[in-house]
């Protein structure tokens, strides 16, 4: 079968870039290997209890956010109902407690308030902040070629060239002397997984922009209802989806590609194939060219990749409000050293691991039985502590680090051991079964410096026709950024045809 191209993998890239392709009228093909859409952001339900597998909150889904205008474009916000979210989260540390509100003017006068010696330098910090928003807005609204603004960079961007290359906390060291208040502007780096002393300034600047400055909502029945809803779409535009089927081949002919090969043995043609499933996949294993395969393994196997995750659904036999949850999440940290605290998450201790408190049901109570509730737990977590095990040592110690958990957010939510009806974990072997990340990382390459920004692996490879969507590509990771990934995706298969 021929079709104008071909998608590998139904995540948010994927569809994304579907969505695009299918809309500008072409016949696509949309490969994935689960029986649902979504990839990472997909939900399950348990003896009526449903849970986001993986997504916390997504950004920009407001009414003036830059998601909700995608799902405009394709009219897809009309086919799925928004729950606007009163507070982004509420951030706990050994002495300060605070809600993240959607409003700077509040964080600031919360972080004036705390630390009144560092007025002067706070304020200095947001004009500096101001500046490279105002450069990055330009660079994304501008119509020059790409090229061209990148050669233009240093002297239209400065700004945005001058952070690409710091960590942010040589960032907030250029500004501010307590490590306190540093610590808590950087809270955000559990949204991307490296500490502040190696995450990239330029891509934590836009995502916190994103979710502690601009109002988002939830999605009625859980966020999949979103990835359903854009899967329907790609349909109803006359393109198709193929689940249950993994891509194994990607078929290339003097570096075009062809088409692929599916684990059923079955062949489709196409001109173009976006491929959202994993780059390292992708590029070291699917192409058919052993050469290809050898140049990109070398390149891609020096690159970092992101942490993984370990996580604990809870359906409760009453909602989590009643046990004092009073927003819809909360990041819990024992210590103000975010760096001690990767650590911890990543070794086998986990006492001082930052953890995250997350209740969907709070935002739409259908996601439980009612007058139940649900709530996630979640830290961080590396493969390398789940591997080697036998079954029932993976059993036993999915349960006493869950307790252990659970244990932690009682003593926040007290009473919510005696409140726990079903529990399900997920590790880093789960996030790997479930999307073939490896070492089930969960943001693609790491966010550094190194692999940030124009240093991101390109969306665009050696091969004609062939271009990545995703997390491990450009822009990143989260959802906002796996969505612009699909849609420039898309556009540049557009232009090379
Ligand atoms: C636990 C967790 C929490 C997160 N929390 C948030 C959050 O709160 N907010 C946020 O914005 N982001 C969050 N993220 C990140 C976000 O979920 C991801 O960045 C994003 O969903 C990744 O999308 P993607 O396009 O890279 O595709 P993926 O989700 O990686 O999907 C790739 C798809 O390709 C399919 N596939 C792979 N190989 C093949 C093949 N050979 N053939 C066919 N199909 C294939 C897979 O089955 C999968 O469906 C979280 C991630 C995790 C795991």
């Amino acid at each position: 079968m021929k079709y104008d191209a071909i998608v590998i993998g139904a995540g948010v890239g994927g569809l994304a870039a579907a969505l695009k392709l299918s809309a500008s009228g072409k016949k696509v093909l949309v490969i994935e290997r689960q029986p649902i859409p979504g990839g990472c952001a997909t939900a399950f339900t348990r003896k009526g209890f449903t849970f986001e597998s993986a997504m916390h909150c997504i950004g920009t889904l407001g009414p003036d956010g830059e998601v909700r205008s995608f799902l405009e474009e394709f009219g897809i916000d009309k086919m799925v109902d928004f729950i606007e979210l009163k507070d982004f989260c509420r951030i706990i540390y050994p002495e300060h407690d605070f809600v993240v509100d959607f409003s700077k003017e509040n964080f600031l006068n919360f972080l004036k308030e705390k630390f009144p010696q560092e007025c002067q330098n706070i304020d200095k910090l947001f004009l500096r902040l101001d500046k490279f928003y105002k450069q990055f807005d330009n660079f994304c609204l501008s119509k020059l070629p790409l090229v061209l603004q990148l050669i233009l960079s240093p002297l239209i961007y400065p700004e945005i060239i001058k952070l690409s290359s710091l960590t942010v906390a040589e960032l907030l060291g250029k500004y501010l002397k307590d490590e306190k208040i540093k610590s808590i502007i950087a809270d955000l780096w559990r949204f991307v997984g490296v500490p502040p002393s190696a995450l990239s300034a330029f891509y934590f600047l836009i995502i916190l922009r994103a979710y502690y400055f601009e109002k988002t909502c939830y999605v009625k029945g859980g966020y999949s209802q979103l990835f359903r809803k854009i899967a329907k779409k790609i349909e109803e535009n006359g393109s198709e989806i193929k689940y249950n089927t993994a891509v194994k081949t990607i078929v290339t002919e003097k570096n075009r590609v062809k088409g692929v090969i599916t684990d059923k043995g079955e062949e489709f043609f196409a001109k173009t194939i976006i491929s959202n499933a994993n780059a390292i996949e992708t590029l070291s294993e699917l192409i058919d060219n052993a050469g290809i395969r050898e140049k990109y393994s070398n390149e891609i196997t020096s690159l970092e990749k992101s942490v993984s995750v370990f996580q604990v659904y809870l359906g409760l036999t009453v909602p989590a409000k009643t046990l004092g949850m009073r927003n819809f999440m909360i990041s819990l940290n024992t210590s103000y050293d975010h760096d001690k605290s990767f650590r911890d998450s990543i070794s086998a201790e986990r006492d001082n691991c930052l953890i995250e408190i997350v209740d969907h049901a709070q935002l739409d109570s259908s996601l439980a039985p009612q007058g139940k509730g649900t709530l996630l737990i979640m830290t961080f977590d590396s493969y390398k502590n789940w591997e080697g095990l036998t079954d029932e040592e993976y059993r036993q110690k999915k349960k006493s680090l869950a307790d252990k958990l659970i244990k932690r957010a009682e003593k926040l939510l007290p009473g919510l051991s005696q409140r726990i009806e079903l529990m399900e974990v997920a590790t880093p072997k789960t996030m790997y079964r479930y999307t073939l990340s490896p070492e089930g990382a969960i943001y693609g390459f790491a966010h550094s410096v190194k692999q940030s920004g124009i240093f991101r692996l390109s969306q665009e490879t050696c091969i004609k026709g062939l271009f990545l969507a995703g997390a491990w590509t450009r822009p990143g990771a989260g959802v906002h950024a796996c969505f612009i990934s699909g849609l420039d995706a898309a556009e540049l298969a557009l232009k090379r045809k």
